[in-house]
């Protein structure tokens, strides 16, 4: 079970949705010219709109899989979180989120999706291959999909406190990365948000019972 700090923290990051951070500067020496890259880090006013154009049926179909794996997380008490890796068009890899069940730092859904990938395929290597994701994943997690070699990330809606791809910070856009991620996010959104919000809902009823 989840104990009540972490239930806090949880409901903290629900709600949370107008933390305004400070500017973040991050520069970096690359050869001789020193490029200073400026991030706008405040959470509900970054440069990305979700992008509901260009999904395929499979898109749908595999988000759809998400959300039922995210459901089931819901079930066993977790932050109702899924993913999977798909490739050549088929599902490779597939998590979701256990870091309460295991109490495990690191049991997120996407590296339990992308450990299953590369234990199914053999390889560390997943280039080539999407991962789908209902959160935008978190920085730890978005480290792994680019050590990975995910080639591209599909989610549903922002985190955020965590989020790594457009909320906290945007390290799919660092241009220095040998390896780029692309992304796409708002498919199935409100489904999402949804079981998201029924889930801290239930939450903060229980809380207050
Ligand atoms: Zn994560």
């Amino acid at each position: 079970m989840i104990d009540e700090s972490s239930l806090d923290m949880l409901i903290f990051t629900a709600i949370n949705y107008n933390i305004t951070n400070t500017r973040t500067k991050i520069s970096k020496t690359h050869g001789d010219t020193k490029t200073t890259q400026t991030m706008n880090n405040t959470n509900t006013n970054l440069n990305h709109k979700p992008n509901n154009d260009n999904y395929s049926p499979e898109d749908i179909y595999f988000m759809e899989y998400v959300l039922k794996l995210a459901q089931n997380a819901y079930d066993n008490g977790e932050v109702p979180i899924g993913a999977i890796v798909v490739a050549e068009g088929e599902i490779v890899g597939v998590g979701q989120n256990r870091k309460e069940t295991r109490q495990d730092t690191v049991a997120h859904a996407e590296i339990l999706a992308i450990q299953d990938a590369s234990k199914k395929l053999g390889s560390w290597r997943l280039n080539n291959s999407t991962l789908y994701t209902n959160i935008e994943p978190c920085i730890m997690c978005c480290g792994a999909i680019i050590h990975a070699r995910i080639n591209r990330v599909v989610f549903c809606t922002n985190e955020p406190k965590f989020g790594g791809i457009i909320s906290q910070t945007n390290l799919f856009d660092i241009p220095t990365l040998n390896h780029k991620v692309n992304y796409q996010y708002g498919l199935m959104q409100n489904e999402s948000q949804t079981l998201i919000r029924r889930f801290f809902r239930e939450i903060r009823t229980k809380l207050n019972s």
